[in-house]
């Protein structure tokens, strides 16, 4: 039989799950990952299809039972799957809190029984709404659309499976991660994928505003050492920010990325400035960034032929495709 530890990677697939494998088999874990491929690609793992130390279940969360052989022996469960995205969380909230709370439920039962040392949730910053920067931890809760709030209520279950059943929980609210093999389909969203594709194809960047808001942009391979750090630690039942805690203008990240810019109309519910307190995280788990953020936009250039079959977004079809985020979160802009 093999000593080495066992850690299972939900959402394994993803564009964060499949960083947190490369780190776990590096540092020696028997990984399972468990992903339904909704967001995830086989092709983020491909690097370590050789790789015995690592198995791919392909199955969705809400059908997995607690006892199914995929967690015997896991020491740790690391929790990323799930469903992104603001406008189809708008459209389809019976979905969202279908697989991101009671999906997360299904991984908790399964850490209770199968007695994990550490169940580590992926939370998001987004469960803040527009919060006062620096966000520390104790920043009010104030989910502004059923994506954020999902998240927050899986974060709230794992907190109480940790203070019922004695799980050890901890939890980190990731603010914007970015870095290679983050997502190239899909819906209109995250800046990078809309970005690099606008480049591949010689299009202007569709700078949303004037382009001088700011988001704490931080790097997956140091989001994936965080999640690490709050599994091996003492600490249970804390939750943490995560951020590189220096934010970055969009015009920085246009500058970086070199191209024309095309300016469409601001997005309502969208804060100006997203920025982590880390001091927490800092203190609690010896955790600093690494990859500062043209280190970070050089290693995605490198990797930039990935994005070749993602759409590529104009101002008419972005306009299109925003038309329920403008309907519904408009409201909040008074
Ligand atoms: N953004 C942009 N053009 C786009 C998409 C996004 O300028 O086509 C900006 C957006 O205004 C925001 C930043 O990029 O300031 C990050 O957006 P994303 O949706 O990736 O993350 P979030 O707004 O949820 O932090």
């Amino acid at each position: 039989m093999s000593s080495a530890k066992i850690a299972v990677v939900t959402g394994g697939a993803g564009f964060i799950g499949s960083h947190m494998v490369d780190l776990l088999l590096q540092e020696g874990f028997v990984v399972r990952v468990i992903d339904n491929l909704s967001g995830g690609r086989e092709s983020n793992l491909s690097h370590h299809s050789a790789n015995s130390q690592m198995s791919l279940l392909v199955t969705d969360i809400r059908k997995l039972e607690p006892l199914h052989a995929v967690f015997k022996g896991a020491t740790f469960i690391f929790h990323f799957a799930g469903i992104g995205d603001i406008v189809p969380s708008i459209e389809n909230p019976i979905e969202y809190m279908e697989v991101n709370i009671q999906g997360t439920v299904r991984m908790l039962e399964a850490g209770r029984a199968n007695s994990v040392q550490k169940f580590v949730y992926a939370a998001s910053s987004s469960c803040y709404g527009l919060a006062s920067v620096p966000t520390t931890e104790s920043h009010p809760l104030s989910p502004q659309y059923p994506y954020a709030l999902s998240k927050l209520l899986g974060e709230q279950a794992a907190f109480h499976w940790h203070r019922v059943y004695g799980l050890p929980v901890n939890s980190v609210r990731i603010f914007n991660a970015y870095g290679t093999r983050s997502r190239t389909s899909g819906v209109y969203g995250a800046v990078f994928g809309v970005f690099l594709r606008q480049k591949l194809a010689g299009r202007p960047f569709t700078v949303v505003g004037d382009g001088t808001q700011r988001r704490d942009f931080v790097y997956v391979s140091d989001v994936a050492k965080a999640f690490y750090a709050a599994a091996i630690t003492e600490i249970v039942g804390r939750h943490w920010n995560l951020g590189a805690g220096n934010p970055q203008s969009i015009n920085r990240l246009t500058e970086l990325l070199v191209g024309d810019v095309e300016y469409i109309p601001k997005r309502p519910g969208e804060p100006e400035c997203t920025w982590a307190d880390i001091t927490a995280i800092s203190n609690d788990l010896q955790w600093f960034p690494l990859v500062d953020f043209e280190e970070g936009i050089g290693r995605m250039m490198l990797d930039i032929e990935r994005w070749r079959d993602a759409p590529l977004w104009d101002p008419e079809s972005i306009k299109q495709a925003t038309t329920t985020w403008f309907k519904y979160l408009a409201k909040d802009q008074s």
